[in-house]
């Protein structure tokens, strides 16, 4: 069997042993430490916008802060896009509190506009305010920033924009992840740059950051002592971690050079190709790191399916996934309520991610256009 080639697997750059060597010499092993400090740095430089950020544990720990921070409570309803991944509902539940998911639209194939705003005045008509909106750059596409922050903003509902796919991604030439109350970045091991394990929240002020710090490390208050007023969390980032997000972010902008390369890479393979739509930029306002390159497939006109182009690539070693299941057809969400059509699990029912590493070789791409080409006869 050929060697395997991924979806979307860790591509260090260089570095990244380096300052973990420093960190060892040091023995600053323990969570904080120079590599922390210095990696919410150069996130910081790299997002502009005078943000500070607070890197964490993981995506999922810096949601989790956001809607603490913004007192979500056990009961309250929070909003949230319903074609994600689970980490972006999940912390929603850990307060307790009760996801209304809504649709996407077919554009960016993130959240709705019209179905949100539907959303949020059927909510208030029920007596039930919702607290917070969380908005997904998907696969690293922004989604439709000013229309999305134009109702948070008439209704005076905050954002959480989960940016854990789109470090690096613009919109009007803006980094995503600086639009909502807070941003949430990921440096999971399949994300466009990884920490082994991580995340980051981005805050809009000095303040709000300690905030964060302070509950990410125990809730400890002044004291010699040990000394607790409110539950804190243990969701801070290693030193070790950090040393290794430090590499990276020396790189980043070279990976996302080439996963857009990638994406360039299918447009040409399947251009000719009637029935495939090649998840693309709406326009030059929207510029994607192109984390994934995703399609997706009309069945009529192709009389094939998403499923079996995976199939078909998975035997020959290739990894493809299907595009996320949305949250309101999953077994633990399905109980809540759900506002809009059927964009999310039409795009769900009829698309597919393809392998989109910024550490693909051309033996690689070579080995997946066959497969495509055969499987579209072209
Ligand atoms: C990866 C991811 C997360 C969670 O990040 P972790 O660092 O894995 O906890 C949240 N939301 C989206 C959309 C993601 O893709």
């Amino acid at each position: 069997m050929e060697q395997k080639i991924w979806l979307s697997s860790p591509h260090m750059g260089g570095k990244e042993q380096q300052y973990i060597q420093e960190a060892f010499e040091a023995n600053w092993i323990a969570p904080l430490g120079p590599n922390v400090t210095g990696f919410e740095d150069d996130l910081q430089q790299y997002l502009k916008d005078n943000v500070e950020v607070a890197a964490l544990s993981s995506g999922t720990a810096a949601l989790h802060l956001a809607l603490i921070l913004l007192g979500v409570q056990a009961g309250d309803e929070v909003i949230c896009q319903s074609m994600t991944f689970s980490a972006s509902a999940n912390p929603i539940r850990y307060q307790g509190a009760i996801p209304v998911f809504v649709d996407s639209e077919p554009d960016t194939w993130n959240i709705c506009p019209i179905a949100l705003e539907n959303a949020i005045v059927d909510r208030i008509r029920k007596g039930n305010k919702p607290k917070a909106i969380i908005a997904v750059h998907l696969y690293g596409m922004p989604f439709k920033v000013d229309e999305v922050l134009t109702i948070a903003n008439k209704y005076e509902i905050p954002l959480v924009e989960d940016a854990a796919e789109a470090l690096g991604s613009t919109y009007k030439e803006k980094a995503c992840g600086t639009f909502g109350t807070f941003g949430v970045l990921s440096f999971n091991g399949n994300k466009i740059i990884t920490t082994s394990g991580g995340g980051a929240l981005v805050n809009a002020s000095k303040e709000q950051k300690e905030k964060a710090v302070f509950l990410a490390t125990q809730a400890r208050d002044t004291a010699a002592h040990y000394q607790h007023s409110e539950i804190g969390y243990n969701y801070r980032m290693s030193n070790i971690c950090a040393g290794i997000g430090r590499g990276q972010m020396e790189v980043l902008d070279a990976h996302i050079a080439l996963r857009r390369e990638m994406n360039a890479f299918y447009h040409k393979l399947l251009s000719n190709v009637k029935g495939v739509t090649i998840f693309a930029e709406p326009n030059e306002e929207f510029y994607s790191n192109h984390w994934l390159t995703a399609i997706v497939l009309d069945e009529k006109v192709l009389g094939k399916t998403a499923k079996a182009l995976r199939l078909a690539l998975e035997a020959k070693n290739i990894e493809s996934r299907p595009l996320w299941k949305p949250m309101h057809l999953q077994p633990v969400f399905e109980e809540y309520p759900y506002y809009g059509e059927k964009v999310a699990e039409n795009l769900f029912n009829s698309g597919l991610c393809l392998p989109s590493g910024s550490n693909l070789r051309d033996e690689d791409r070579t080995r997946i256009a066959e497969v495509i080409s055969h499987f579209f006869n072209t």
